[in-house]
């Protein structure tokens, strides 16, 4: 028996609903592909569920991050704080629009980025911070928008991995001036291409991300570009797909956390061995990836393998250390949590349809690691 840390059948229940809306969409006499009706109610559904003022679907949580950015008039001259850990958009969305990242280190065990280093990282340069919610647990946001109202800058917050998360009551992509989700495939509400979001609260900013993810046409008139635009559309069959998938999206949630609870409560001895569980508990989290903090990672890889159980390491460098962005990281400057969370997390699989004894068993070869004694 192998557990894939990417399970081949996340929409194996979904299959009779996939092929009716293809046909239904694809032989429809409007043959409407891409930003029509199904997009408007998918929108509109989200905005419900948020209680934000506006909700534009696009392209993907990459594109979302350029949008907001391209929206806020972030360009050349302007910084922008970013996590010195996560995912690349972080650093290559900034890049995209002219602006310059600057890296920000991150808290050894949460793995989000620390607001302390956030503010040091702020100079008279900066336009905007931009936390992202990593794995299981959502950034310090009310210290973000503390920090950003304080500075005068505005926030980004990349919650493309913690869509359903809430910290203090307020959902996750509502702390920020505007927030972003990914629907990519392996997100909590992934789905069958690419996709993303634009949340905002600012009426002003979501008619711009509007008109910027559709070459700079404002949705009236065809063939009038106010604004230098970008290729950013969502497609019909997807939204009519997530509609359909949406009203499940609590309870995977809600599984989701229960197997963390259970890894946390099983794997919470083991750090005299050297092995760390994320925080326990349920607020400003969101269960994305269960990210495990282990001091002989590679050999707990292993040897989970062995067991059948399949991991994954998400991100094996941090982004200053990438050829791509190491241009930009400040010379002199280091990310030392960055580094050590590099080699030391180790993700497992956590998606819903684990059995029970699926899940055991995860736990049960994490527990039987030797580890390193301390
Ligand atoms: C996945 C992800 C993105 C990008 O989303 P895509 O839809 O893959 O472009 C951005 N930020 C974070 C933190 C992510 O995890």
């Amino acid at each position: 028996m192998i557990l894939p840390f990417f399970p081949p059948d996340l929409f194996d229940r979904d299959r009779d609903v996939l092929l009716e809306t293809v046909f239904r969409i694809g032989t429809a006499p409007a043959q409407k592909f891409i930003l029509g009706d199904r997009t408007a109610a998918f929108e509109h559904a989200l905005r419900l569920q948020l209680g934000c003022a506006d909700v534009v679907a696009c392209g993907s949580g990459t594109t979302a991050l350029t949008l907001v950015l391209r929206a806020m008039g972030v360009g050349a001259g302007d910084e922008v704080v970013v996590p010195a850990f996560g995912c690349a958009p972080l650093a290559s969305s900034v890049i995209s629009v002219g602006a310059t990242p600057v890296f920000a280190d991150v808290h050894p065990w949460t793995m989000v980025v620390e607001p302390y280093e956030v503010e040091a990282a702020i100079s008279g340069r900066t336009a905007a911070i931009m936390p992202a919610h990593m794995f299981s647990v959502m950034a310090d946001m009310p210290t973000m928008r503390e920090l950003a109202t304080r500075h005068g800058v505005r926030l980004v917050e990349d919650s493309a991995v913690a869509q359903g998360g809430a910290l203090a009551g307020v959902p996750a992509g509502r702390w920020g001036d505007a927030g972003v989700f990914s629907f990519v495939q392996v997100k909590t509400f992934g789905s069958i291409g690419e996709g993303g979001a634009v949340v905002t609260d600012d009426p002003e900013l979501g008619r711009m991300v509007r008109m910027l993810r559709n070459h700079g046409q404002d949705g009236q008139t065809r063939f009038v570009h106010h604004v230098v635009g970008h290729n950013s559309r969502f497609d019909e069959v997807m939204a009519d797909f997530q509609l359909h998938r949406l009203p499940g999206l609590p309870a995977r949630l809600r599984r989701r956390a229960e197997i963390a609870d259970y890894y946390t409560e099983r794997f919470t001895p083991l750090v005299e061995r050297g092995v760390q569980p994320p925080p326990p508990g349920r607020d400003g989290r969101c269960f994305y990836v269960y990210s495990l903090l282990a001091d002989r990672r590679d050999d707990l890889k292993r040897h989970l393998a062995t067991r059948g159980v399949d991991s994954h390491v998400y991100y094996p460098s941090p982004l200053p250390a990438q050829p791509a962005f190491a241009p930009y990281a400040r010379p002199g400057q280091y990310w030392p949590h960055a580094e050590l969370a590099s080699a030391r997390t180790l993700a497992l699989p956590i998606y819903p349809h684990l059995t029970d004894a699926q899940v055991e068993h995860i736990a049960d070869a994490v527990c039987d690691f030797p580890g390193s004694p301390r």
